[in-house]
């Protein structure tokens, strides 16, 4: 017995995805990346429009969490390393600064999207940050608008999961170009309103650790999603096991 869940999972290196993110943008051509964890494969399991959405062969799925990264190398696959949002979003801001690209940011409070404008047009002075809007005032299709007459090249878009892929999925059609990634708190730690983990947390892979104790509000979301989901994974493996004895 096959089990397809993580078939569409980006399974090369940071440095092979930055190459085609860079060539995409040269040639201006639409690209979805979903920076995945657990959170979103446990929500696709009762949600057909994520789990499509993961499934789709255009959009490139990133294993952000490093639960995805040993799962799915417990059921199989091949995956390289963890590759994170917020590592990632830097990156493209670097390339975006080399290139002078356009920039729309939507999501996370009035403060921090203040503070994070503040801080691109320090640090990534040639990025041009061509539009923004906070994600608490229900204007998403005034965002819609403005891409569309801004046509930004990269839309970097902070609501949570799954409200930043549904987002990105339903206008992802109706525009021409772009970059679309949802970065979930990412413009919160860009902004300096939320520290990350220390570093050597980070390489030790305990990075979930840091969030709980800094905010243990989040223990019944870890609890719903992360533990859940090492359960279902064991019980995919069981029954591919049970298929192929
Ligand atoms: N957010 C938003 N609008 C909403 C709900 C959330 O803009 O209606 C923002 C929130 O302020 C935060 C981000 O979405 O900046 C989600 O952060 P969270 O820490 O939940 O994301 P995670 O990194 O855990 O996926």
């Amino acid at each position: 017995m096959k089990n397809n869940i993580f078939d569409n999972l980006y399974n090369k290196k940071e440095e092979e995805l930055l190459k085609i993110i860079k060539n995409k943008l040269k040639k201006q051509e639409k690209t979805f990346i979903i920076t995945a964890n657990a959170e979103i494969y446990m929500k696709s399991f009762n949600d057909s429009n994520l789990f499509n959405i993961l499934n789709n062969e255009n959009n490139i799925i990133i294993p952000d969490g490093i639960l995805v990264v040993k799962l799915a190398k417990y059921l199989g696959y091949n995956i390289e390393k963890r590759i994170t949002g917020i590592d990632l979003c830097k990156k493209i801001l670097e390339i975006s600064d080399k290139n002078k690209y356009k920039i729309y940011l939507y999501g996370a409070n009035k403060n921090v999207l203040k503070k994070l404008k503040s801080i691109i047009s320090n640090s990534y002075r040639n990025t041009i940050i061509c539009g923004s809007m906070n994600g608490y005032n229900n204007k998403e299709e005034d965002v819609l608008k403005h891409i569309k007459k801004l046509k930004p090249d990269i839309v970097l878009v902070a609501l949570g999961v799954p409200k930043q892929e549904k987002f990105i999925n339903k206008i992802i059609n109706q525009v021409d170009k772009g970059i679309y990634i949802g970065v979930g708190g990412t413009f919160d730690v860009l902004s300096g309103y939320k520290k990350r983990a220390p570093k050597i947390l980070i390489k030790l892979n305990l990075e979930w650790l840091y969030r709980i104790v800094k905010e243990p509000k989040r223990i019944k979301r870890f609890f719903d999603n992360n533990i859940k989901f090492i359960f279902k994974i064991i019980k995919i493996k069981k029954e591919m096991r049970k298929y192929n004895d």
